[in-house]
């Protein structure tokens, strides 16, 4: 890995920090900002006349009639309009976060058991775990039949009431296969037994953009899943995520209620981050969710407050910043109560 250093005096350090952050878009808008003022902006500072006194980036947007830019929203995506008009959201953060779904153990293809994923989650800090392995139409990922989810069931039931109580639970769920017609991998009588289900796409990923949402959205519409998980499927850099219509998604999770997850295992970050401003203003509500295999994948999370910060998103958009007693009542309402 190739790593530049550059030394600058403390005058210069605020024009530096904000012009090596980025983006290149936001620079550019900003210079142009500054040109109306009538100074020129670079990396090193202002040159014009009446100069302002800047200490660090807050003053540097202060001089420009802007709030302060937290860097992740430094896109020229709205986020100058915004902090000029002074409608800069409170992006959520990483200590917001009270639990997470979408985790897997060594009953399907996760490398941690069920205890040790409890007992990191907790070490974690948090209230709550959702399990969710995987269903019996991913074989190659050894997905759990019928009878195996059952009994998988009765374990959790177990673990909570041996170690549960108000500080943790655990919630079981299942990653259910959206099959190829959009139909699901468990009848609803199964599904309705469990604390919460996210359904995903894992096979035949060849279908046409418009096949492949019609599929997702017949899933979406089931009163049994809660949430979608990994939208497009993609891996980055190694394969594309399916074509899928990312607005009639959207438009459908507001419509049904349906959570769409923030999948942030580094490998996904998926949905894409450019998405959920977007889905925010719809209303949609989302989970983030670090899909971990094993324990150590559960500090995925803080990526993952992350990327939602990029997204535009605030505390009461993310499901799970609620504490446990909340998501609990929350879990048991019908979709269009939530
Ligand atoms: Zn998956
Ligand atoms: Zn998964």
């Amino acid at each position: 890995m190739q790593c530049d250093l550059r030394a600058v005096s403390n005058d210069q350090f605020p024009f530096a920090l904000m012009y090596f952050t980025g983006s290149k878009e936001h620079n550019v808008a900003i210079r142009s900002r500054a040109l109306k003022h009538g100074w020129s902006l670079n990396e090193y500072g202002f040159s014009g006349e009446n100069l302002p006194v800047v200490r660090d980036e807050a003053d540097l947007y202060r001089a420009l009639g802007l709030d302060f830019v937290p860097p992740e929203l430094r896109e020229n995506r709205g986020e100058i309009e915004a902090a000029d008009e002074g409608t800069l959201p409170r992006l959520i953060e990483w200590e917001n976060l009270r639990g997470t779904f979408h985790n897997h153990t060594t009953e399907s293809d996760g490398r941690s058991t069920l205890d040790q994923m409890a007992e990191g989650a907790r070490e974690l800090g948090l209230q709550y775990l959702g399990i969710s392995d995987h269903s019996k139409s991913s074989p190659q990922a050894r997905g759990l039949d019928e009878e195996r989810l059952a009994a998988q069931l009765e374990s959790i039931a177990a673990w909570n009431r041996e170690h549960g109580g108000p500080q943790f639970r655990l919630f079981a769920g299942s990653e259910v296969d959206i099959l190829k017609d959009g139909s699901l991998d468990f009848d609803e009588a199964l599904l309705a037994r469990l604390d919460f289900a996210v359904a995903s796409v894992h096979n035949v990923l060849n279908l046409d953009e418009d096949t492949m949402t019609r599929r997702i959205i017949r899933a979406m519409e089931s009163p049994h899943i809660t949430m979608l998980g990994h939208l497009t499927g993609r891996m980055l850099l190694r394969r594309d995520g399916y074509p899928v219509n990312h607005e009639k998604i959207i438009d459908c999770a507001a419509a049904t209620r349906t959570v769409i997850e923030l999948n942030c295992n580094p490998k996904r970050f998926d949905m894409d981050w450019r998405w959920w401003h977007r889905a925010r203003d719809k209303g949609v509500l989302c989970s983030i969710n670090p899909d971990a295999h094993s324990v150590n994948q559960l500090q995925f999370l803080k990526f993952g407050a992350s990327v939602a910060r990029k997204g535009w998103l605030r505390r009461q958009d993310v499901i799970n910043t609620k504490p446990l007693a909340e998501i609990e009542a929350w879990l048991k309402l019908p979709k269009e109560k939530r």
